[in-house]
């Protein structure tokens, strides 16, 4: 039997789930279906799967030493022989809804009770012909499974992509604060936190920039508080919006308004927006533009320093 491999995935804080690289090999092996394997970790470690044509998911981080621990387990009660401990075994489900495992070298049969383990139930209910067949497990690889039993709600929509969470975004009551944790931990889970903010800007706003600001208050300040990345993702979501709609928002007197309520929000803070005015260019935008844009906020910015110097 090949080692079983694992993969923990995200990054920094992110890092959440464990992929089980080989389990497909490990489970054929053993013959028996990798979905029976990756659900018994799940119960023995009191988590939800996520499986999808070839990705066997478990959610959060173990190490390679527990997976072993617990195959050994799961080995032991669903794969060995009870009487020669010859792993060569078949399942069966009976008429009467049980489930037996007979060895294929002293012959013997044992009755795996209902009750000596939650997958019991699982195997049950999931029961395919194939499961007789030893070989035939490729065929479950093909469904999607999606965990039932346990709540994985996040697991199984942390594979969205990034369009779609664009549109979920547009979908929701942003003035509501579960749907604003909501889409926090889904940006969490798709890794996008500080970049979130630029992404928003650049495909969700519009000239409306100032009302839009507004509609995504609540949001910004989720994503930006304390958080200086996702400010200055922001910022340069919004040169690029600025760019787009040169002729309405490129001017002193717009672009003084839009940093002034980024400001007066406290969405972005004084720090960020001197550290953007000092920064180098970062070409996402024609260079000219981008030069007027510096000069349409010298004002802005010029504002934000005085005021500061009255204040000390
Ligand atoms: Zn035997």
């Amino acid at each position: 039997m090949p080692k079983l491999e694992i993969r923990a995935t995200g990054s920094g804080n992110y890092t959440t789930q464990t992929i089980l690289v080989n389990l497909k090999e490990v489970a054929k092996a053993l013959y028996r279906s990798p979905l029976y394997i990756i659900k018994y970790f799940a119960y023995e470690l009191s988590t939800s799967i996520h499986v999808k044509s070839d990705l066997y998911i478990i959610k959060g981080v173990y190490s390679q030493e527990k997976f072993q621990d617990l195959l050994d387990g799961f080995i032991k009660q669903f794969v060995l022989c009870r009487y020669c401990e010859n792993p060569e075994t078949e399942l069966n489900k009976t008429d009467n809804d049980e489930i037996t495992q007979t060895c294929c070298a002293c012959g013997k049969t044992k009755r795996i009770g209902i009750d000596s383990h939650r997958l019991v139930k699982f195997i049950l209910k999931n029961w395919s012909e194939n499961d007789k067949y030893t070989n035939k497990y490729d065929s479950i690889t093909n469904q999607i499974f999606e965990d039932e039993q346990i709540n994985d709600d996040d697991l199984t929509s942390s594979t969205i992509d990034y369009e779609q969470f664009i549109s979920l975004i547009q979908k929701k009551n942003l003035n509501d604060s579960n749907s604003i944790d909501e889409l926090i931990n889904e940006a969490k889970k798709l890794n996008m936190i500080d970049k979130l903010p630029f992404d928003i800007a650049k495909d969700l706003f519009t000239d409306d920039i100032l009302e839009e600001i507004d509609t995504y208050e609540m949001l910004f300040h989720q994503l930006c508080q304390n958080n200086n990345e996702g400010q200055e993702s922001l910022l340069n979501g919004i040169e690029v919006i600025i760019n787009r709609n040169r002729e309405k928002l490129l001017n002193n007197k717009r672009i003084s308004k839009i940093f002034y309520k980024l400001y007066d929000k406290n969405i972005i803070t004084e720090e960020t927006f001197l550290n953007w005015y000092e920064k180098e260019s970062k070409q996402l935008i024609q260079k000219q533009v981008e030069i007027d844009i510096y000069e349409y906020a010298k004002e802005f910015i010029e504002w934000l320093r005085t005021a500061d110097e009255e204040l000390s």
